[in-house]
């Protein structure tokens, strides 16, 4: 905190880690003595930038970009790119920091960074977000490579952003290389990236209720937010025969006691990904369905719950009533989404409770397939890749239950800080005071 006085997500980040890694370290002093975790939760750097554009009606206006470049003890600097007004350099080192172990979670070499702007795309014409994405691009490009620093697309950066910021990066370097991943497949994409984080969010849930010998069959499920993570999470949801109760948007959530079927689903994609509506525009379409303005999903009984849209999006006394409403399992589409009292409660109450640095860890590691698949220039098929994302999260998942088993109960969150810190810990001692 003295550190870093007016960054609260990141010192919320780092005390959920420390809380974990205290006690794990306790005998083993050559993590003190080395200072280990002061040294991964200090930034090997942070680069600041302006970002200069033009609007349509002719206005410049100037933004600020930054890339957080956390660690690249186990490969080159690997997270997404966020465009939204919540952007701030706190937000960027939380993700960064959580990305290093999540990225090391995944059985891949990737080490760990998260990039990002305060430029909300919401209400820009494509023209304006191209020309801000080539603006961006145009500082960051000297920033990253395909063996330095690999971005991704995070809230507010899909395919088309990442296809004008490849485009700018192409243009300046005259080379094609996998230097940002979720590109289209027509120029270097991987099939199954734009699923595979809510799709993994799922196959870990259904990894957790394995261990209580439970399946998805039957069980409702309450989900926040209504972008790439939360449509793919209730897609595998039903594909698996659950029954999908609520998404939401920052205007509110709707509620559809029907359950939200898969053309439903594909109305809410076209609706807000290519439209870029409102969720509460549901209710028109489907008028069994209410919505809520304003209010978050946690109210709605229901067996399991996946918070997909943000950090800090379910908070201790949302955590209490879906415990007293009886939910079995939390499963973290989002980063950070529970506030640490969330975390607690849902700790006591012996539930099964993934953090988001495990559970939607499956974005990024199809990311890493993504970046193999460039290097060796050749495209894996479909059943391939689903197979490898279905076999990471399952490593994830016992990589988490190694470290994070007590007695019945799997802490998952101490197993996935523990299991992510000792990866990436080991090769930082392994080079010496660097
Ligand atoms: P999208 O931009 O596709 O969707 C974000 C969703 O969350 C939208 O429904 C948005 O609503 C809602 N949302 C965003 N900010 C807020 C806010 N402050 N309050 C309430 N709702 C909000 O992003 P993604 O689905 O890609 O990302 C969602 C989460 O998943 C993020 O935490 C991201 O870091 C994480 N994640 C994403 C990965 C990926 O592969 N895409 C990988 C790993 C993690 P609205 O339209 O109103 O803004």
């Amino acid at each position: 905190k003295k550190r870093n006085p007016h960054q609260p997500e990141f010192v919320q980040a780092v005390q959920e880690v420390a809380e974990d890694i205290f006690d794990f370290m306790a005998d083993k002093e050559e993590y003190h003595s080395q200072q280990i975790l002061r040294r991964i939760a200090e930034p090997d750097r942070v680069v600041s930038f302006r970002v200069c554009w033009e609007d349509d009606a002719g206005n410049i206006r100037v933004q600020r970009g930054w890339r957080v470049q956390n660690n690249n003890a186990i490969g080159p600097y690997k997270g997404g790119i966020r465009f939204h007004p919540s952007v701030t350099e706190s937000v960027l080192k939380f993700l960064a920091f959580e990305q290093t172990f999540k990225n090391a979670l995944t059985g891949l070499p990737m080490g760990g960074g998260k990039g990002g702007s305060n430029f909300n795309p919401k209400g820009k014409s494509v023209r304006e977000i191209m020309r801000f994405c080539q603006s961006f691009m145009t500082e960051l490009y000297r920033h990253i490579g395909a063996d330095v620093d690999v971005p991704a697309g995070d809230i507010g950066v899909g395919g088309r952003e990442i296809g004008y910021m490849f485009g700018q990066y192409k243009r300046i370097t005259n080379e094609f290389t996998g230097v940002l991943t979720g590109k289209g497949l027509e120029w270097g994409g991987s099939l199954i990236r734009t699923e595979a984080t809510g799709y993994g969010a799922v196959y870990f849930l259904a990894n957790m209720l394995a261990t209580r010998g439970m399946d998805l069959v039957g069980k409702t499920a309450v989900i926040s937010g209504s972008g790439n993570v939360a449509t793919h999470a209730a897609e595998k949801i039903v594909q698996l025969g659950g029954k999908v109760l609520t998404l939401s948007d920052s205007g509110g959530f709707i509620h559809d006691p029907d359950g939200i079927t898969q053309d439903k689903i594909e109305w809410v994609k076209t609706h807000k990904t290519h439209r870029r509506g409102r969720i509460e525009e549901y209710v028109e379409a489907f008028p069994k369905a209410t919505f809520h303005a304003g209010k978050t999903p946690w109210g709605v009984p229901c067996d399991v719950a996946l918070p997909c849209a943000t950090q800090n999006e379910l908070l201790g006394e949302d955590a209490r009533t879906l415990v007293a409403n009886g939910c079995i399992a939390v499963s973290e589409g989002a980063n950070m989404p529970t506030d640490l009292d969330g975390v607690h409660t849902f700790k006591h109450a012996r539930l099964l409770y993934a953090p988001g640095k495990a559970s939607n860890a499956g974005g990024v590691a199809v990311s890493g397939l993504e970046m193999s698949q460039n290097s060796a220039r050749r495209s894996w098929h479909e059943d391939e890749l689903q197979q490898m994302l279905k076999d990471i999260m399952a490593g994830i998942h016992a990589r988490c239950e190694e470290y994070g088993r007590q007695g019945d109960y799997i802490d998952y969150v101490k197993g996935a800080n523990i299991a992510g810190f000792k990866k990436v810990a080991d090769a930082m001692l392994a080079f010496g005071v660097v």
